[in-house]
């Protein structure tokens, strides 16, 4: 008999493959199913990138291994990409690691840095895969609430102090998955205090940071002072760049964490192939005009639905970046039998907020992963359900 290690068993099941099944369950039923439950792009890459990996797959020198932590020119141009955005300076050498997709780190800085029994403190709601890097490592997680009255941000005066101080390493993401919210300098001017006084190791989310509205550009944690000194950003191609199949992501920021994640993946990789790399760069150096009509896009996306919500009398607030709207579930439903009853009743996926912890719980997230028509098809088909009030 196989009996897998007891950190198998204590993982958390991906929720979002049981809400895959009850899509597909749907769309095998023969039903014209809308699911905006996940957040995969559903542009192409743009071409250009997508040629240079065509070229790049050619070059014999990529047939071999790669070195092992990644080509320099990939980590050069990441690096001049945030020099260019953000006008935050990151030596390539030492500051930068290439990863596998953003998630992998999110996964191994806690492998990194947590021995058992230590602590965590991760947002709730937040994205699930910061709860699998802590449990792996055998340690413990205390959550940090995003309320709608403090604007989805955490509230440090409201940890309690013992868990502050035996805190070892933190997460924040923003644009935040699930809410939409954006943060400004002056939060992160706080997270870098408050991670001072208590030790902590920040870890920046930042796989939302091409997607902002209303003008505004969403600040990187590494632009705030002191920032580099207590912690690390998770950059990725996958949103911003329609690249997520490609699994291209970056940690950048403090030294000492980019060798222990290096380190780590050493261990587990010997890097991405050598095209994909050259392709990556292309896309952090070439022209960004798609990168800024994504969120022209999005944006545009987002009006469209909060005026077809209005028209059904579904009140929720816009989000101000990511392409994720949170929005409240009507009086007598949890966010799971609501989310159940949409997919059998309108043949439309949204993902129930308590997938995304506790505090998630009395929200919804959809993704504006569809076309704008698609988007408004959806809000009328749960608009005829008549839940909403106007
Ligand atoms: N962080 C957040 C908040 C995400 O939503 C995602 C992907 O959905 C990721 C990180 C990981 O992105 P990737 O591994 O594609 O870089």
């Amino acid at each position: 008999t196989i009996e897998p290690a007891r950190r198998m068993k204590e993982l958390p099941t991906q929720f979002f493959a049981r809400l895959v099944g009850k899509a597909a369950a749907r769309i095998a039923e023969g039903h014209d199913v809308i699911n905006l439950g996940q957040g995969n792009p559903d542009k192409p890459t743009p071409p250009h990138i997508v040629t240079k990996l065509q070229e790049a797959a050619a070059n014999p020198l990529y047939h071999k291994y790669p070195p092992f932590s990644g080509f320099a020119f990939l980590k050069e141009a990441v690096a001049a990409r945030y020099k260019e955005d953000y006008n935050v300076d990151l030596d390539p050498a030492t500051e930068v690691a290439i990863l596998f997709g953003g998630k992998t780190g999110l996964v191994e800085i806690s492998q990194c840095l947590l021995n058992p029994g230590d602590l965590c403190l991760v947002p709730d709601p937040g994205y699930p895969d910061y709860w699998s890097g802590v449990s792996l490592a055998g340690a413990h997680m205390t959550f940090m609430p995003l309320k709608a009255d403090n604007d989805f941000l955490p509230d440090y005066s409201r940890i309690p102090a013992a868990d502050a101080d035996k805190a070892k390493l933190m997460f924040i993401n923003y644009p935040n998955n699930p809410t939409g919210a954006v943060a400004s300098s002056s939060f992160y001017e706080e997270t870098v205090r408050f991670a001072e006084r208590h030790n902590i190791v920040v870890s920046s989310d930042f796989a939302y940071g091409g997607i902002g509205f209303d003008g505004k550009r969403p600040v990187s944690f590494l632009q705030t002072p002191g920032a580099k000194e207590v912690g690390l950003e998770f950059y990725t191609l996958s949103k911003s760049y329609n690249m997520a199949g490609w699994r291209v992501g970056f940690a950048l920021g403090n030294a000492k964490l980019i060798s222990l994640i290096n380190l780590i993946q050493d261990h587990y990789y010997c890097s991405l192939f050598g095209g994909i790399q050259e392709a990556a760069a292309l896309a952090l150096t070439g022209p960004q005009d798609s990168v800024h009509s994504l969120s022209a896009m999005y944006e545009q996306r987002r009006d469209a639905l909060f005026a077809a919500l209005d028209e059904i009398g579904w009140k929720a607030a816009k989000p101000g970046g990511s392409f994720f709207c949170w929005l409240p579930v009507p009086d007598g439903y949890t966010s799971e039998s609501f989310s159940d009853l949409l997919i059998k009743e309108a043949n439309v996926v949204l993902a129930p907020g308590v997938g995304f912890g506790t505090h998630g719980e009395g929200y919804v997230r959809l993704g504006l992963l569809a076309e704008e028509a698609r988007l408004q098809e959806a809000v009328r088909r749960i608009g005829a359900l008549g839940l909403f009030r106007n």
